[in-house]
């Protein structure tokens, strides 16, 4: 697998698909499932690694071409871990992710009214699967451990950004320049450890 030189990534997030982009090797040339139409595949899988092989192996299959695909998504532990692999259905058809946001502050209301005045502790989780020309798979998981917000809080990044606080710092990733959570997020910690198969 070493000396890709072409690779799709297996994304139809916007806000996804430039991290990867921003963390790929730049003699890379890289591809968008949009130059080609593709819809999305039906995410069945019951774990982040599950998911990511899926969406890998259907966009690889459809162009023909080396595909690197993620899965990722927020668990918060008082929430059984929740929304974790429905992170992004939490947001509904459109995408909207101050419903998304709203619908985790309804749900530790739910759970503990306290919560405001506790340490709710979450993590950011990325799955990354690379499916080969020869249909081998190779998957990773990187993980960023932290605390939600009580508030929203920042316009940077994307998705559930502006309510994580990473561990031992103080801004959420909303408030973080991208340089600064890229340094250090889930994404970047799984493409250290896929970045030998490059
Ligand atoms: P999926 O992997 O396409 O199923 O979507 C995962 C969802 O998790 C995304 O839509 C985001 O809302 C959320 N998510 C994943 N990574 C991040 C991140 O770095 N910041 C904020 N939200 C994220």
């Amino acid at each position: 697998m070493k000396n890709i030189s072409k690779l799709l990534i297996g994304t139809n997030n916007k806000g996804k698909y430039r991290e990867i982009k921003d963390l790929l090797p730049k003699h890379i040339k890289t591809h968008s499932t949009s130059e080609f139409k593709l819809k999305s595949p039906r995410e069945d899988g019951l774990t982040f690694t599950e998911n990511s092989i899926i969406k890998s192996k259907h966009f690889s299959k459809k162009t023909n071409l080396i595909c690197l695909s993620d899965d990722s998504g927020l668990e918060i532990d008082i929430l059984n871990k929740y929304p974790g692999i429905y992170s992004a259905r939490w947001a509904g058809k459109d995408g909207d992710f101050i419903k998304a946001i709203k619908k985790v502050y309804k749900e530790l209301d739910k759970k503990d009214n306290n919560w405001r005045k506790k340490k709710i502790k979450a993590r950011f989780v990325c799955a990354l699967s690379i499916c080969n020309l020869d249909k081998n798979i190779t998957s990773v998981v990187g993980k960023i451990e932290g605390y939600i917000s009580n508030e929203p809080k920042g316009k940077n990044g994307f998705g559930y950004d502006p309510i994580f606080i990473p561990k031992n710092k103080k801004k959420t990733f909303g408030e973080m320049k991208s340089s600064q959570k890229y340094k250090i997020d889930h994404r970047s910690q799984a493409f250290k450890k896929i970045k030998k198969f490059f």
